[in-house]
């Protein structure tokens, strides 16, 4: 039976005379018809969560946090139903390495963890000053109706840690998913119907428009939105209108380097999967990958064998794979035109680098590797967000971290080295929010993650992130 989806306002189904539909990047079929949020769905939607928000905000944390154990175990009973939705929409497909799992339950796995993380993780009241006279208590205290503005590359996983941020500090907050793939994260809002008040927890479909109105709309406390850092310039520009709370979460172009003494073995398996997990589209991605010139031929050679290996091509959506299709046709042509100009340029393209009739049907393009492209070109300086990986070459470690390290973004880094040591004094030298030491990158949600320079505003994840869901009110005792 074909699935339907509706917006959620204040626990009540609502269609819309206007829909969209999706195409399965798989097949390049239209998948199913998703109600477009109206305007006055927004607003509904606005009134019922700021009517939630006066009992909402009085619970206690302990209170909240039970709830966010029952969303983990609602998941959980859903996962397969969720897991199948988001493979169709997102092009994802049964991940060989974790069992036989869907790729597309990576996202639901993810996100039940998340609950479990914040159902015994909040803020606290903390004693910021003391002496004789007076002490100074600090508490936080939630901000009112957040908005969550999300992308299409784990549409479940980065909506979930909006949602349980949010509703552990005490707020409301209505998730805007992205056209590309608003399905799973209806569903999931429509199943969790029932466990938080009415108007706690909405959703509702719709684009720019859409996501441009939430950024407006002064009974909106805060947005948090990921996405490309074009459009995060507008939503915080947007912001500034009524002063809301803002966190930017956006793209990343992570340099990788290869230090002469790093473990071969191992660290090519590691940089394939940072490269080439999910195809690329993934924020912190290891997009450009530099190699010390002492290891850069067996480096290469052992890292074309590796991706020919395990990334490969399977159009069944139920054999195990780590790779996919581009995820839309949007992404699809603009990897395919950063292919294009690699070739156009004459770059030597190792392995891959067909843009036309890679398959019959789908968003596919094989793995591409291309050796020593020139650092100004638009592969090495701009996100390429998809399966082409330039690999470069460094002799001189300070020249590489100025390489590294750009003007346009800073959201992750790795580096691989025996040396910790020396590891470490890169990581350090590194200008990004996160760098990791012998593995690729993975954000983890008991860590702050945010970028820094053009890659994002503030952050999320960890205690530190929960700050970004609070205001903090200091409470000024005399002692005498
Ligand atoms: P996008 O900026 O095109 O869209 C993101 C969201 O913003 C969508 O929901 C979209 O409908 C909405 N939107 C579009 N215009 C808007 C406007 N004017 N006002 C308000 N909302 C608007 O991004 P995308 O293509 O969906 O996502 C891919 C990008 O996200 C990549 O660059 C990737 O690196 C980045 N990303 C960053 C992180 C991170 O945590 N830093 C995580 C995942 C993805």
């Amino acid at each position: 039976m074909q699935p339907q989806f509706f917006n959620i306002i204040n626990d009540e189904l609502r269609g819309s005379e206007k829909t969209h539909t999706v195409t399965d990047p798989r097949t390049e079929e239209e998948l199913w018809p998703c109600p477009n949020a109206t305007a006055q769905d927004f607003e509904d939607a606005v009134a019922a969560a700021q009517k939630a928000f006066v009992g909402w905000s009085k619970t206690t944390v302990a209170e909240r946090q039970a709830l966010l154990v029952k969303l983990a175990e609602n998941l959980e009973e859903h996962e397969q139903e969720l897991s199948e939705i988001l493979a169709k929409e997102s092009g994802k497909s049964v991940l060989f390495s974790f069992g036989v799992q869907l790729m597309a339950s990576f996202d639901i796995k993810g996100a039940v963890a998340q609950c479990l993380y914040y159902s015994k993780t909040c803020l606290e009241d903390e004693v910021q000053y003391e002496d004789d006279n007076t002490k100074v208590v600090a508490t936080h205290i939630p901000l009112g109706v957040v908005g969550a503005i999300c992308p299409w590359n784990f549409p479940v996983i980065l909506s979930n840690i909006k949602v349980v941020s949010s509703l552990v500090t005490g707020n409301c907050i209505i998730v805007k998913p992205s056209p590309f793939t608003p399905y799973a994260v209806m569903k999931w809002v429509e199943v969790a119907r029932g466990i938080l008040p009415p108007g706690v927890f909405q959703v509702l479909n719709g684009g720019a428009d859409l996501g441009a109105l939430m950024t407006l709309h002064p009974g909106i406390a805060k947005i948090s939105f990921t996405g490309t850092i074009a459009t995060g310039k507008r939503v915080m520009a947007s912001c500034a209108k009524t002063l809301k709370k803002v966190t930017l979460e956006l793209a990343g172009n992570d340099a990788c380097i290869v230090c002469p003494d790093a473990d071969l073995e191992k660290t090519v398996v590691s940089v394939a999967s940072g490269g080439f997990f999910h195809s690329g589209q993934v924020c912190v991605a290891s997009k450009r990958i530099y190699v010390h010139e002492s290891i850069y031929d067996e480096f290469l050679d052992r890292l074309v064998k590796e991706v020919d290996r395990s990334y490969t091509i399977n159009e069944d959506p139920t054999a195990p794979s780590m790779f996919s299709p581009l995820s839309n046709k949007l992404q699809y042509d603009t990897v395919r035109n950063i292919i294009e100009d690699c070739k156009t340029n004459g770059f030597n393209i190792v392995t891959g680098g067909k843009t036309q009739n890679v398959t019959n049907k789908g968003f596919w393009l094989p793995p591409t590797i291309v050796s020593k492209p020139p650092e100004d070109c638009w592969l090495v300086k701009e996100e390429q967000f998809g399966p082409v990986l330039p690999i470069l070459s460094w002799s001189d470690e300070d020249e590489v971290v100025k390489r590294s390290n750009l003007a346009n973004a800073g959201l992750g880094a790795s580096v691989y080295s025996k040396d910790l040591v020396q590891a470490e004094r890169i990581a350090r030298k590194l200008e990004a929010g996160g760098v990791w030491i012998n593995q690729f990158e993975r954000p983890n949600f008991g860590a702050f993650f945010g970028g820094i320079k053009d890659s994002g505003f503030g952050g999320e994840m960890g205690k530190q992130g929960l700050l970004s869901y609070a205001d903090t009110k200091c409470l000024h005792f005399a002692k005498n």
